[in-house]
């Protein structure tokens, strides 16, 4: 896939082809009848992504992952913070050189029932980034359409067909055919595989796994779902309340999570603890309301390692055993055993 004219990349060393410092993203909401208020959605979430490498970014509902996803896409501008895409800095760059760099970086969503539109063909759907994006003519468009469609395990005789007439699989194949259309660097899939039957799921994640050995595009993969985790991953940032829990290498992390919100969703999963005598975590209650954030650490309250210190002083980021951990008592909660 590089038929694409590229936008000008900025000479790097290895090769990191994502790199987000202190991303914040704040919104304005009202209050009743007079006030006003502030929710962070997401509060200085720092990372970079390698290229060919896979981030996995975990958490609940509400935790922020998506909030991330739009900041990544350029969907909408942090409030604070600051992305770098291929050592090219996204805040304050121009008209010009944030459309070369929303060109780099596409995105998957949950649902392809949705995210495509039912009234286009798959070729006017994979045509239109091209026609918009580049000069190629519309042979080398034609040709190009049809050897993403093969790329992704789509038979391009079937690209006059509309969305309705393929499987839910076939489906998401169409959606990623259309993130790869312009040869991007990143990927934000977010949560791609769950609105599928389970087993559909394994071929899609192959898909994922198999473009990248082809193109070196790195991912952001947002799911809830730690299974899914496990077999994609590189790297793992685990979110809470907007901010980061745990982030760092999936073995190291899969081994022995070190925050306690960790290793709560891992209980969830129970394939991953099965010859394991860890201690289980059963998550309680639910995120606090981010109109009413709680003092001192956001999991505080629905966290069974908890010590008075956890309500008065948010835990700062910092390495513990070859990751970053948010936690106090992150040295004794890997260490407790059943
Ligand atoms: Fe639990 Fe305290 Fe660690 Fe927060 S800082 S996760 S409340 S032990």
């Amino acid at each position: 896939m590089s038929a694409v004219p590229e936008a000008p990349r900025a000479a790097s060393s290895e090769e990191q082809v994502l790199v987000a410092e202190g991303l914040a993203k704040h919104y304005a909401v009202r209050r009743g009848f007079m006030g006003h208020g502030v929710v962070k959605a997401l509060n200085g979430v720092s990372f970079s992504l390698a290229r060919g490498r896979t981030l996995a970014v975990v958490g609940e509902s509400g935790c922020g992952k998506s909030t991330l996803a739009r900041q990544l896409t350029m969907i909408e501008s942090p409030s604070s913070g600051r992305l770098v895409i291929e050592g090219q800095a996204v805040t304050g760059a121009d008209r010009a050189k944030l459309a070369g760099l929303r060109r780099r970086v596409q995105m998957v969503f949950q649902n392809p029932f949705a995210s495509l539109n039912p009234r286009k063909t798959v070729e006017a759907t994979l045509n239109e980034p091209l026609v918009i994006n580049t000069p190629m003519s519309a042979a080398e468009r034609a040709e190009r359409i049809a050897q993403t469609m093969r790329t992704v395990g789509l038979r391009p005789e079937h690209a006059k067909r509309y969305p309705h007439m393929f499987s839910g699989g076939q489906r998401q194949r169409i959606a990623i055919a259309r993130a790869m259309m312009l040869d991007p660097r990143i990927v934000v899939a977010d949560e791609p595989v769950s609105a599928l039957d389970v087993s559909i799921q394994a071929q899609i994640l192959n898909l994922f796994m198999d473009l990248q050995d082809q193109f070196k595009t790195s991912y952001v993969f947002i799911s809830h779902n730690l299974s899914v985790v496990e077999h994609i991953a590189d790297e793992v940032m685990v979110m809470y309340f907007g901010g980061v829990a745990e982030l760092g290498d999936k073995k190291t992390i899969f081994a022995n999570p070190r925050h306690p919100y960790t290793r709560a969703l891992m209980s969830a999963t129970p394939a991953i603890f099965e010859s394991d005598r860890r201690v289980r975590i059963k998550l309680q209650g639910e995120l606090p309301s981010p109109l009413d954030p709680p003092s001192g650490c956001a999991f505080h309250q629905r966290c069974p390692y908890a010590i008075e210190r956890c309500r008065i002083e948010a835990p700062a980021l910092r390495e513990v055993d070859a990751r970053q951990v948010a936690c106090h008592r992150a040295e004794e909660v890997g260490e407790v055993n059943a």
